[in-house]
């Protein structure tokens, strides 16, 4: 079997176990009038550093709920990553809260109090007074360096009432200020936090196509257990299967050979399945990837209502492989127009795909495909029916995904 291999992604300086909890803050999140993502967006980049996020908490602008959030985060957690609430209006507490729950009274911090003055000045405007308050702390915290903004962030250790210490870091609501500050600030301290203990994490991803996710977990049997080593995590995104291996070592040697042998026992078990490996690889990628090991090209054909296979094939390919896609509306897909087609642009391969259904909502009765390949040879013709069903979202993908797999399954076995 044939796929390209890439090599599993290294996250760097990676630490294993801390426990932690991000906390979103604004009634904006609440009310629903804006979606969190800096929550998503700081569980991938901690998840990377091997810190292990099993909370997420969205709280509003009241004081005695922050109070509260921040104190029940602390007794279950070692890290807590919050944003939000420190801008300097009357609806921004959460300076406030941490002083509550650290019970340190907030102190002027001189540093961040002169970059704000600084940021206001260069952007021509005297501070008014009641940014001062951005620049007050709980006692005993460090400020977090905002490049972009007037809101510094805190960086705090909070005791709790078990003896327990946990490490906050409130950052700012403005998701580019607060993307820049953990990646200058936030990163390198949680890093220098675990020192000695650190850990490598490394993933590899394994791609998937033909097979559900359930009868996908039936044939990797106990590999996707919680306490398989490495773990193996299986998600489904438009029909197509990501089967992430995570390793978890003291070094660099010791993740990839756990992430070899996982990976070749997958390719065992569902060799039928893979089409190849890394997060972002289509199966538009395969079939790129054979029609440049045949120095060959393809063109596809597609009727009805949708095109995906040109969309995906002219992303992956500048021309020289993919010499470009006809939509028809309702032509017989028989094999005498197909081959007319295919000798006026010159292709050696044509895909065709016959067709995708329109779309109604609640629908989600098979539809018959026809799916044709026609290649460089006399005999050289393949016709695959197929009843393709699904919810009306993914249908269409699923459809000219199926068709993609089908080539790939026939151009895998040429030499
Ligand atoms: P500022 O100094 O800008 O007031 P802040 O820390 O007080 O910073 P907020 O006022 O809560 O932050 O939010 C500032 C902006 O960032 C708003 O546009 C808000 O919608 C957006 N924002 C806040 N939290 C989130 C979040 N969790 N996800 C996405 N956007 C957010």
């Amino acid at each position: 079997m044939q796929h390209p291999l890439q090599q599993p992604s290294r996250i760097p300086n990676a630490m294993a176990t801390l426990i932690a909890e991000v906390i979103s803050i604004g009634d904006e999140m609440t009310s629903g009038a804006r979606l969190d993502t800096n929550a998503q967006w700081l569980s991938v980049r901690l998840g990377e550093l091997g810190v292990d996020v099993r909370f997420h908490t969205t709280v509003g602008d009241r004081i005695e709920d922050n109070v509260a959030t921040f104190r029940n985060a602390a007794s279950r957690c070692d890290l807590i990553v919050s944003t939000g609430g420190l801008g300097p209006t009357a609806d921004d507490l959460t300076r406030d809260a941490l002083a509550e729950v650290s019970r340190h009274p907030l102190v002027l911090n001189e540093a961040a109090l002169t970059h704000i003055e600084a940021m206001f000045r260069r952007r021509g405007r005297e501070m008014p007074p009641r940014n001062r308050v951005q620049a007050m702390f709980p006692e005993g915290a460090s400020d977090i360096f905002n490049p972009r903004g007037t809101a510094p962030g805190v960086d705090l250790w909070l005791d709790t009432d078990h003896g327990k210490r946990c490490r906050v870091f409130a950052l700012p609501g403005v998701p580019a200020e607060m993307e820049e500050m953990f990646h200058q600030t936030v990163a390198p301290r949680l890093i220098a936090q675990v020192g000695s203990q650190r850990r490598v994490i490394k993933q590899a991803v394994v791609k998937c196509f033909g097979v559900g996710e359930s009868d996908m977990e039936l044939i990797l049997g106990d590999m996707i257990s919680r306490s398989h080593s490495p773990r193996v995590g299986i998600t489904v995104s438009a029909a197509t299967i990501s089967l992430r291996i995570t390793a978890d070592d003291i070094c660099e040697s010791q993740c990839d050979e756990q992430i070899e042998r996982t990976r070749r026992e997958i390719c065992e078990k569902a060799s039928q399945f893979v089409f190849g490996e890394g997060e972002s690889f289509e199966l538009q990628h395969a079939i790129a990837a054979n029609l440049r090991r045949l120095g060959q090209t393809l063109m596809t054909v597609e009727y009805g209502h949708a095109a995906p296979l040109a969309n995906w094939m002219s992303d992956v390919s500048s021309g020289d492989l993919y010499l470009g896609g006809q939509v028809w509306r309702a032509k017989p897909a028989d094999r005498q127009a197909l081959e007319e087609s295919r000798q006026t642009v010159g292709a050696d391969w044509l895909l065709a795909v016959n067709s995708y259904p329109t779309l109604q909502s609640g629908d989600d009765s098979p539809a018959a495909v026809t799916l044709s390949l026609l290649g460089p040879g006399e005999s050289d013709f393949w016709v695959d029916h197929q009843h393709l069903g699904g919810h009306p979202s993914i249908l269409h993908p699923r459809i000219g995904k199926s068709a993609l797999a089908f080539a790939l399954s026939i151009l895998r076995n040429r030499l």
